[in-house]
């Protein structure tokens, strides 16, 4: 169908008015704009080409959440003294199923940073063809140098208000920064305690009772088989590559493990305060044991590593080495412009983000400039949620499928992630605009399903 003109100025002046008044109603959200602000030339093409749906204000209902919770977490330290965290919990929308989406419990966190996260959900969520809605949730506890049993005592103040809010079909946290398989027990033993076993309340379970197999690995190997596929398209494979990647958690980790595994050189890992570069290639055996057995710093990499090299107080992207893929695993805006020429002078040819929008816009527009492959996270990085999501079919069935059998779905659902990020930024004239390709794909599938429920 071709758009007039008219159509088309229409549709943007739609949008651009729903994004100022959301400016004004948040004007110190800057990561939850952000946010948006990224969505907005995918929404402009979709409202031209769905005008009809101009009428029903779909794109001013979607960037308001359906609810955010906000409570109290008050807990008693290893000092005897009492603390007291803000918990949140954002239900944004609940269009394709239960709200669904990790929580983070970090220092940052606070409602803008929850909103971005919660926002982008949604749309990675609707990606993955699984029944799940968007949400996100967390406090702005620090776990860092906590004792075992400080950060048990927290998850179940924070878990004794949160039970009232979730439920296996209505809102299903599982893990993010900061909240890892034993963080998840703690909070799901006191939920067992105030409501019965609801094995389908939290995903990211260890696999004694109700986790699957597989979802601890999920985000990083389904971000490595997004990459694949990508590289076969291009004729290409891993073992032509050098890999750089930042983070040192969950989603780094398995990035590592299995792009090393494909036969990729895999130089970087990093933590809050600061980068191993290792040209022997990153041993990851190694670094399971510091970060995910002994929890301790990246430090300790390189006494075991003497030919590693450790760079303090910096970031992977600040380094001074070549290489072709970046695959960016730790933070929201991580990346900065200069960060980003800097990857651009030493070789990068693709971005594919394992964490949520590490990129900052001008980084993100310098790299479409430059003609770099640029994957956003919510489409490379829906392995996590996608594998968490098979948690809760195999919670309703009462059984556990085998890791053959998740692995081979993870890597179906990645492919056509991939594949419908590709094949829509064809159809909307944006090749290998995979911004675009996945924003496009997403909200097609959100707003129709928004559209056919009604103003509710
Ligand atoms: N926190 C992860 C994400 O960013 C996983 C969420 C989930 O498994 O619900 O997608």
């Amino acid at each position: 169908m071709k758009v007039s003109q008219e159509i088309k100025q229409e549709a943007n002046q739609y949008v651009d008015e729903v994004f100022q008044k959301l400016q004004v109603q948040n004007p110190n959200e800057t990561e939850f704009l952000q946010a948006v602000e990224e969505f907005l030339p995918a929404a402009k093409l979709f409202f031209a080409k769905n005008p009809h749906l101009l009428e029903k204000n779909i794109f001013g209902q979607l960037v308001e959440p359906e609810r955010l919770i906000s409570f109290r977490v008050p807990w008693v330290d290893d000092q005897q003294q009492v603390q007291v965290n803000r918990g949140y919990r954002v239900q944004f929308n609940s269009a394709l199923g239960p709200y669904k989406g990790g929580l983070r419990f970090h220092p940052t966190v606070n409602a803008s940073v929850l909103k971005f996260l919660a926002f982008e959900q949604i749309f990675k969520n609707s990606l993955t063809q699984l029944m799940i809605g968007g949400g996100k949730g967390g406090a702005d506890f620090d776990p860092k140098g906590k004792s075992d049993g400080e950060i048990m005592r927290f998850c179940q103040s924070f878990m004794l208000e949160l039970q009232r809010h979730i439920g296996e079909n209505f809102d299903v946290p599982a893990g993010d920064i900061g909240v890892g398989a034993r963080e998840i027990g703690y909070l799901f033993g006191m939920y067992k305690k105030l409501n019965g076993m609801d094995f389908g309340v939290l995903t990211g379970k260890p696999l004694l009772y109700g986790g699957s197999p597989g979802r601890t690995e999920a985000t990083g190997y389904g971000l490595v088989y997004f990459v694949e596929n990508l590289l076969k398209d291009l004729h290409e494979d891993f073992s032509q590559h050098t890999v750089h990647v930042s983070g040192s958690g969950n989603v780094a980790i398995y990035a590592i493990e299995k792009a090393l595994a494909l036969g990729a050189k895999v130089l970087t890992c990093s933590d809050s305060d600061g980068v191993i570069y290792d040209p022997a290639g990153i041993d990851v055996t190694l670094l399971k044991e510091i970060k995910e057995i002994k929890r301790q710093r990246l430090t300790a990499y390189q006494k075991n590593r003497p030919d590693a090299q450790y760079f303090s107080k910096k970031s992977v992207w600040d380094l001074p080495f070549d290489f072709t893929i970046a695959l960016p695993c730790a933070t929201q805006n991580e990346i900065s412009l200069s960060q980003a020429q800097n990857m651009v002078d030493h070789g990068l040819k693709i971005i594919v983000e394992g964490a949520n929008m590490p990129t900052a816009i001008s980084a993100v527009a310098f790299f479409a400039q430059e003609n770099i492959y640029y994957c956003p996270g919510k489409a490379a990085n829906a392995g996590g949620v996608a594998v968490s999501a098979l948690e809760m079919a195999q919670d309703s069935q009462r059984m556990i499928w085998n890791i053959e059998k998740v692995d081979q779905e993870l890597s179906a659902i990645m492919k056509n992630i991939y594949q419908t990020c590709r094949d829509t930024a064809n159809a909307y004239d944006c090749p290998n605009n995979f911004l675009m390709g996945s924003n496009l794909a997403s909200l097609e599938k959100v707003a129709f399903a928004m559209d056919s429920q009604g103003i509710v």
